[in-house]
């Protein structure tokens, strides 16, 4: 079975909720209803030690950090503002105590940062590595929640920031290329230290003009497939749009590796993903630029299903590529593409 498959056996045994769950399986976050004006919002993601991370390169700080990151990424990707955070930690017999409190430390230090607090969580044994589970709990006003299922045809279809960094920096922390190289470090940093634009999420939400969003975890062409099924929509992306090949472009030469399969297939992105009317475009830039990001239109939400890839070819013609899924999945073997 893969991922996909996994989730649709999970919903269909799951059955229908009570009137309280507003949203269950399928989106970031689950939301609850909390009061008449506001929802919970509910999402959990794990850290596994050599599936996730590598302690090789990773330093314990960050990587506390980019369980936060992760995680909160959620929240912000439906609007809403994280408020309570649950950890797990699985952790082999005689574990390294320095290396534990400096995670430890990295992890606060996020949740403070981005507004959160440990309220609780649990610590087990475990005999095949690290691993680090983290549930997020937030809040948002209910008629301000962004879902992934209100994409409409005519739509156009953004993102937050450059793409494929965190794939390309993998690439070269696990290959060890050129580490003194301080070109290459902004993809380094993206893996190994993520930021969540989870402020830039509760101004989209906020403002009133966004349709539908998600953030970007598993790569662009399998996330806007998520979107768009759960749309009953198609989008149509223009290559030469995707933000960061031009960073990628060095790193992928060193490595023999593809930067437009790093920007598609990735993942690890942790940027937002969404869909708004065109005629709203000034007004997003504006409101990403308070955030200080600069957000990028991609390509366009058309009737339909799937998602169609533009390429345009050194004699004029333009291809079209089935691309839907084409990204990272956890039970494939290597990155999918
Ligand atoms: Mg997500």
């Amino acid at each position: 079975m893969n991922e996909r498959q996994i989730i649709e056996y999970i919903t269909a045994q799951a059955g229908p909720a009570d009137g309280q769950l507003l949203k269950g399986i399928g989106d970031d976050c689950a939301v609850i209803r909390k009061d008449d004006q506001r929802v919970w919002l509910l999402t959990m993601d794990t850290l596994v030690e050599s599936v996730h991370f590598n302690r090789a390169f990773h330093p314990p700080e960050l990587l506390g950090r980019k369980a936060v990151s992760v995680n909160v990424s959620d929240i912000g990707a439906m609007g809403g503002k994280p408020v309570f955070v649950l950890l797990s930690a699985g952790m082999p017999h005689g574990f390294d105590e320095t290396w534990f409190l400096a995670f430890v430390r990295g992890l606060t230090e996020a949740c403070r940062e981005y507004g959160c607090f440990i309220i609780g969580g649990d610590t087990v044994a475990s005999p095949g590595g690290l691993t680090f589970t983290l549930t997020v709990i937030g809040e948002a006003r209910a008629d301000q929640v962004l879902y992934r299922s209100g994409a409409r045809p005519g739509d156009s279809v953004w993102v937050s920031g450059p793409l494929g960094l965190a794939a390309a920096g993998l690439e070269l922390l696990s290959r060890n290329i050129e580490p003194e190289n301080r070109a290459f470090d902004p993809l380094r940093e993206k893996h190994l230290n993520p930021p969540a634009r989870v402020a830039l999420g509760q101004e989209l939400a906020a403002s009133g003009r966004v349709h539908a969003m998600m953030d970007l975890s598993d790569g662009l062409a399998t996330d806007l497939a998520h979107l768009c099924k759960q749309s009953g929509t198609g989008a149509r992306l223009f290559a030469p749009d995707l933000p960061g090949l031009g960073m990628l472009a060095a790193a992928a030469r060193r490595t023999g590796c593809d930067p437009l399969h790093w920007a598609l297939s990735g993942g690890e992105d942790f940027e937002l993903l969404f869909t708004a009317s065109p005629e709203e475009r000034s007004t997003l830039v504006e409101v990403a630029e308070t955030c200080g990001l600069k957000i990028v239109p991609v390509g366009v939400i058309v009737a339909g299903a799937g998602v169609t890839l533009i390429q345009p070819e050194a004699d004029g013609t333009q291809r079209e590529i089935a691309i839907s899924y084409q990204g990272f999945d956890h039970f494939r073997n290597g990155n999918g593409g």
